[in-house]
């Protein structure tokens, strides 16, 4: 063990899956034994980060203090980004944080760990197209989110001064991947240009000046779901504006256009990369087993094949049981890790021997939102087995449920409760999206 005699288990990532995981055993066992690293100082959901990108959802109000919740879960909270690991010496190195005027807030570290908890999530995969890197956003933490919505703004403010020169001029984003985040996007950004405009752009005319262009390489958007869902998701964005391109892979981004395989070009002044995972790079240099995406293979118990390390979420390829493909990455998945993984930390923390367990992921099945009133989404029954659709304002409120079940899980039913409310007051005195 480390200095001290108590077990300490340290979960690196306090995304969907870490945080809820270092809640909860937190309220159980307490600081000594449960300490949370996160790089940023404060949490968001990460299926809300279209929201964020669109400026419908304000990072400043919607984000929690790691801080705070670590005093109100009773968990240590160690801001900084891990770098490696010395699995000899059971210690993680941290590297050191500044300040954005570049002074050091916190020097290196070095953080020792008995049980080690890997949930460090994913980012989004270029598959080395070239350009991609230079010229896409991608949304893959809320600074990302933000210079996406801060070079929205100042998109949409250049095409109104461009309207009254050039009549023709057209304001074009590319979205790069028809997935969830891909499909939530375009919808999100058509009601917050629209939005956008009403405040004071008076010389766009949202529908006819701004082309929402989403890009998808397999044959239909939201491929990983039911095909009753792709269609009416595709017939929703269609009937609205937004032009849905399938089987096109795009080989180049350039400043203001992609580029697909045979050479098309499709006008982009914005463009948002969400076409598929991997998981930190540093991870491949752990000595662990990774898969060809970075992700750490787990068992399923979901240990590393270190016996003292765990990986759940985006960033772990786990078995799933009863399929002939590991786990999909999605919250969904973090979320039910996080709760299996309670019992095996107990036993470690009371030095108990550690009971065999696999984990078993139930399929409530899946939720996309398309729009502030609308939602598509297919619902499994669990006793039945048998999926059902879901379309309109009840999915979308279910999709809306499953952010309220985070914030449950981290923050107990009576903060949840006043947080809502509050929230719901503070939006009659705000602009419907950001605008500074
Ligand atoms: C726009 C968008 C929409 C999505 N919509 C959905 C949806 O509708 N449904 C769904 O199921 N899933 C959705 N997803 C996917 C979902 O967000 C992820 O599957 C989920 O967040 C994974 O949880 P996680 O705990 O593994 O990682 P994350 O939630 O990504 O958390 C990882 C954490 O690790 C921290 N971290 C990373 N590296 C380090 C380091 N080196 N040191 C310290 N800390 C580190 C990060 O700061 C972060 O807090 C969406 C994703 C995006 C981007």
């Amino acid at each position: 063990m480390t200095n001290s005699d108590a077990h300490r288990i340290v979960i690196v990532g306090g995304g969907a899956g870490g945080l809820e995981l270092a809640a909860k055993l937190g309220r159980k066992y307490g600081p000594q034994h449960v300490l949370l690293v996160d790089k940023a100082g404060g949490h968001i959901w990460k299926p809300s980060l279209h929201e964020v990108a669109a400026g419908t959802l304000d990072i400043h109000r919607e984000g929690l203090s790691y801080f705070m919740l670590a005093k109100d879960c009773g968990f240590t909270f160690i801001f900084g980004e891990v770098q490696a690991i010395d699995r000899d010496a059971r210690r993680l190195k941290l590297k050191p944080v500044f300040s954005d005027a570049h002074d050091e807030v916190f020097p290196a570290r070095d953080i020792g760990y008995d049980t080690l908890v890997m949930a460090v999530g994913s980012k989004s995969n270029f598959f080395g197209t070239p350009g991609a890197a230079e010229f896409a956003i991608a949304l893959d933490s809320t600074d990302e989110a933000e210079r996406f919505r801060l070079r929205l703004l100042h998109e949409l403010v250049t095409a109104n001064r461009r309207k009254s020169a050039e009549p023709d001029y057209q304001l074009n984003i590319g979205i790069v991947g028809g997935g969830a985040t891909g499909v939530e996007l375009a919808a999100e950004l058509l009601e917050a240009c629209a939005d956008a405009v009403f405040y004071g752009l008076n010389d766009l005319d949202p529908a006819a000046d701004i082309r929402i262009t989403l890009l998808e390489g397999s044959d239909r958007i939201l491929s990983a779901l039911p095909e009753k869902m792709s269609a009416a998701a595709q017939k929703l964005l269609e009937d609205r504006g937004v032009t849905v391109k399938t089987s096109v892979r795009v080989a180049a981004v350039e400043r203001d256009a992609l580029v697909d395989s045979e050479g098309s070009r499709y006008p982009a002044d914005l463009c948002v990369w969400a076409a598929g995972i991997e998981a930190p790079a540093w991870l491949a240099g752990l000595g662990l087993e990774t898969n060809r995406i970075n992700q750490l293979v787990v068992d399923g118990s979901l240990r590393t094949s270190d016996p003292v390390i765990y990986a759940l979420g985006d960033c772990a390829q786990a078995p799933w049981l009863g399929e002939d493909r590991p786990l999909p990455a999605r919250a969904q998945v973090a979320h039910q890790q996080a709760g299996f993984l309670m019992d095996t930390l107990r036993e470690r923390i009371k030095g108990q021997a550690i009971a065999q367990r696999a984990f078993r992921f139930r399929d409530y099945g899946s939720l996309v939102s398309v729009g502030h009133s609308r939602g598509v989404g297919s619902l499994m029954g669990v006793l039945s087995g048998k999926s059902w659709f879901v379309e309109g304002l009840l999915a979308r409120l279910m999709y809306m449920s499953l952010h309220l079940m985070h914030h449950l899980a981290v923050l107990g039913p009576v903060r949840t409760g006043t947080l809502a409310i509050g929230r719901l007051f503070m939006k009659r005195g705000a602009p419907r999206v950001k605008l500074h």
